[in-house]
């Protein structure tokens, strides 16, 4: 285990079970993680950004060495500002590792001491995003078994809207 906290960034529109997995394994391995919700870049979300945000404070309260935070504009940036530099990103296949890859050149680029490291997704989570998730729930599927207890009710809640 290192003391580098590492960053786990996304837009979490919502947050799975699989985002839950990788942010635990990477608390494990850097000893503490900053699962921050990046405010821009997602279009028409299901949630916006005060509901995702307070759902992943739901999801991950009381879990140790997990910190939930909201930054808005270049990741790279929040980084700066905060003195970290290990980010860390969750590969479920090669569309992942392509998109993935590119990011992690560009922050790079934008900030040289910046170092992304992968870590697969769990075989069970591997089919799992937040895309899917949304789409089963739209049909009227039961997504309980794939994302936190808190995410169900909140889905449920919307679609009753
Ligand atoms: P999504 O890709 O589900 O819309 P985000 O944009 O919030 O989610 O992604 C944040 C990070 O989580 C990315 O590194 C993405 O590859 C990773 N990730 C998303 N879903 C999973 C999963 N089921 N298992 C492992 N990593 C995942």
């Amino acid at each position: 285990m290192t003391d580098i906290p590492a960053v786990y960034a996304g837009s979490f529109d919502p947050v799975t079970n699989g985002h839950m997995d990788v942010a635990r394994r990477a608390r494990d391995v850097f000893g503490s993680v900053v699962v921050l919700l990046i405010g821009n870049g997602c279009k028409r979300p299901l949630f916006d950004e005060a509901e995702r945000l307070a759902l992943l404070q739901e999801a991950f309260k009381g879990e140790r060495g997990i910190r939930v935070e909201h930054a808005q504009g270049l990741l790279t940036d929040y980084l700066k500002a905060n003195n970290l530099r290990v980010l860390v990103r969750g590969l479920r296949g090669a569309p992942d590792l392509e998109h993935e890859l590119l990011n992690a050149h560009y922050n790079k680029l934008f900030y040289s001491q910046a170092e992304t490291v992968f870590l697969p997704a769990r075989a069970e989570y591997g089919f799992l995003s937040s895309s899917a998730v949304r789409e089963a729930v739209r049909y009227g599927a039961d997504v309980s078994p794939l994302v936190p207890a808190c995410v169900a009710r909140a889905l449920k809640a919307k679609l009753s809207d």
